[in-house]
């Protein structure tokens, strides 16, 4: 699979110059291939928010740049304002993101400010609400009077409405209860299986990434620690809890059955694959 975006040599430090000058990214080199999955993770101050906004262009490196399909993003010919319709930025706090008087007209936003008309972008953000599972009662509403949840949805069809092809979620579930970050990230999880859309999550939870993604991230403290399928990185979870993360429970629950005895494979993460390993040994396989 070729590569839709590819991150260079990257580096950020922010205040550069001044006493304040502190290094957000190093040096960081990473791929993301079209149509996959990533998770990105790391403790809080590590990056990750940096680091994503200079995948559509928002923000510029100190070093280093962005390829978007094979073009640099940072190069002074390229259209920023076009990519940023291609990848979709969804910041941590929707708040930011909306700021139209009702849901419909800030859905509406991205396309008109791509040049299409009233009728159009109408039709664009009605799409685009369905997409994120936005019910039709709230459309007239203010942003502001929406739950967290639907706030959340507000925002991602703000993006969606502009048809990317990579969106990129900046902690989407976080503030939300369980059964609302449970509806947030399958109504994610269906926009990469049913549209194709490369997706890159920046998560908190192990558990979620074990879930959905097929590529995993990490940072620490700047710097990339691991690229790679997330089982893989799962398996370092000393290292992960050297850096204030951990594997998700189950690698844990699956290490203490290893200990007692237990034939199980060691690189579950998910609740399915344990109920299958479960299921396995129950059987006598
Ligand atoms: P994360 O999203 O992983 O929590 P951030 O990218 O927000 O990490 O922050 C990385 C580092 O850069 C932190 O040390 C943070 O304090 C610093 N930082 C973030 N934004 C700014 C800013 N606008 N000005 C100065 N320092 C910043
Ligand atoms: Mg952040």
């Amino acid at each position: 699979m070729a590569a839709i975006i590819k991150v260079d040599n990257l580096t950020h430090i922010y205040q550069a110059g001044t006493v304040m000058q502190s290094y957000a990214i190093k040096d960081i080199s990473f791929e993301i291939e079209e149509g996959s999955f990533v998770g990105l993770i790391g403790h809080t101050g590590s990056g990750k928010s940096t680091l994503i906004q200079h995948l559509n262009g928002l923000i510029k490196p100190s070093s280093g740049t962005v390829f978007f399909k094979g073009e640099d993003i940072f190069a002074e010919s390229y259209s920023l304002k076009q990519l940023r319709s291609r990848v979709g930025l969804v910041f941590q706090y929707p708040e930011y993101q909306l700021f139209e008087e009702d849901v419909i007209r800030d859905v509406m936003y991205g396309p008109k400010n791509m040049g299409f008309s009233d009728e159009e972008a109408r039709e664009k953000a009605i799409e685009a609400l369905k997409l994120a599972g936005m019910n039709e009662v709230f459309y007239e509403r203010s942003p502001f009077e929406l739950s967290g949840g639907q706030k959340r949805r507000a925002a991602i069809a703000g993006v969606l409405s502009m048809e990317p092809e990579v969106l990129i979620l900046d902690e989407p579930t976080a503030g939300l209860d369980p059964k609302g970050r449970d509806e947030i990230l399958d109504t994610i999880d269906k926009l990469h299986r049913e549209k194709g859309i490369t997706i890159v999550l920046v998560s908190h939870s192990m558990d979620d990434i074990a879930k959905y993604a097929d590529k995993l991230l990490v940072l620490d403290k700047g710097e990339l620690k691991y690229n790679d399928v997330p089982k893989a990185v799962f398996r370092e979870y000393k290292e992960l809890e050297k850096i204030g993360l951990s594997a998700p429970q189950l690698t844990y629950l699956a290490a203490d059955l290893i200990k007692q005895g237990v034939d199980i494979d060691p690189e579950i993460g998910t609740v399915e694959e344990a109920k299958n390993e479960i299921l396995r040994l129950l059987k006598g396989e």
